[in-house]
């Protein structure tokens, strides 16, 4: 798993402070620390005239990562990863549903940091693809928009996926989405079963169903691109194929349908024994959503499936989905011919409670 965090030495901040590690010293921006020693794990840079002293393997390349130092905090966080395809931002911790499957379950207090994560995105490598994530980041929807909209006027080469549980969208959103540039932007929008009662009780939110029917509208209106999102778990899984013709029916305009595996942390942990579908044994309602799906025309992929949980024929619609700092493989794994195509398991899988039908490939 890599470190998302780094150590530092303190700084005397009373705010906190963005910046870009930088290996060399050409063209530097406010932002830019150039390293100019390095010690073992110590690395020191110089910060506009100050030291800033950071630890990190020897192996660990931070050139042009972005990274948030607290004050009174001895780690930084690495914001922006500079050769990694999986960097996300947390937006807020807060959330108005509690789907039983989260892998972060809400909290209550939000420490908006608004100003600084677009200051490191404004940092980012040039066409990055940069996540924004929750909590639900449409509570904070002005400030996030806002954010949005400068950064498509400054750096009009970026692009986000952006996870929303879709119940904060209104008709007044449709023209800041045409003006943000709805091309910029995929939203991932979870739907757990096709009827409202099944999904209301998945997502602890009465409503909720209803609400996000109506969400779908307004994004379609506004030439949005959606991701729709389906955790398999038992309480959903034989509802899948009935799932798949309503997507195929009642929402063919998905730029695609991912349907995903549960992660086994926070209440996906809580609620594994009761939730975990293993599809490894029984993939049969998985493909015949998959078949319907395919048949509408909708593009479907399999996310958080390891590659020999999958039948040969839809092996095709599972990519490494597991962001590369959350991401491992078993020790059986070892002599698989596919493993460097396979995305393996999230670092808290627990295999005594996970898959029983996979074999190396
Ligand atoms: S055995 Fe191969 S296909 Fe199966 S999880 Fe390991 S690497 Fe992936």
């Amino acid at each position: 798993m890599t470190d998302m965090s780094l150590k530092v030495e303190p700084l005397p901040i009373v705010e906190p402070l963005i910046v870009r590690l930088r290996d060399a010293a050409d063209e530097l921006g406010v932002h830019d620390a150039v390293l100019i020693e390095v010690d073992g794990q110590r690395r020191e840079y110089d910060f506009q005239g100050f030291s800033l002293a950071l630890y990190a393997d020897p192996d660990t390349r931070l050139d042009n990562d972005v990274i948030l130092i607290a004050p009174g905090q001895t780690s930084a966080r690495r914001l922006i990863r500079a050769n990694s395809a999986h960097n996300t931002l947390l937006i807020t911790e807060q959330c108005d549903q509690l789907c039983l499957m989260c892998s972060q379950p809400p909290k209550k207090g939000h420490i908006d940091l608004f100003a600084e994560l677009e200051t490191a995105t404004l940092l980012a490598p040039a066409n990055a693809y940069i996540g924004l994530s929750g909590g639900e980041p449409l509570l904070h929807k002005r400030k996030l928009f806002d954010m949005l909209l400068s950064l498509s006027i400054i750096r009009a080469d970026l692009r986000f996926h952006i996870l929303s549980n879709g119940q904060h969208f209104t008709d007044e959103d449709i023209e800041t989405l045409q003006t943000i540039g709805t091309e910029r932007i995929l939203w991932g929008i979870p739907l757990y079963a096709r009827d409202a009662d099944r999904h209301d009780t998945i997502v602890a939110k009465q409503g909720a169903f209803e609400r996000l029917i109506e969400s779908f509208a307004i994004l379609f209106e506004a030439g949005a691109l959606i991701e729709l999102r389906t955790v398999v778990m038992q309480q959903n899984e034989a509802e899948l194929p009935a799932i798949a013709d309503f997507v195929g029916t009642s929402l063919p305009f998905v730029e695609r349908w991912a349907i995903m595996q549960l992660e086994n942390i926070g209440y996906g942990r809580m609620n594994w024994d009761r939730s975990f579908k293993d599809t490894s044994t029984d993939f049969e309602n998985v493909a015949r959503a998959i078949n319907i799906a395919t048949a509408r025309n909708v593009p479907i992929q399999l996310y958080n499936f390891p590659l020999c949980s999958v039948p040969a024929r839809y092996r095709g619609l599972a990519p490494a989905s597991i962001a590369d700092w959350k991401k491992k493989h078993e020790s059986f794994c070892s002599g698989c011919s596919q493993r460097q195509r396979c995305g393996g398991f999230f670092e808290w899988y627990d295999h005594k409670k996970g898959f029983r039908g996979l074999t190396p490939l």
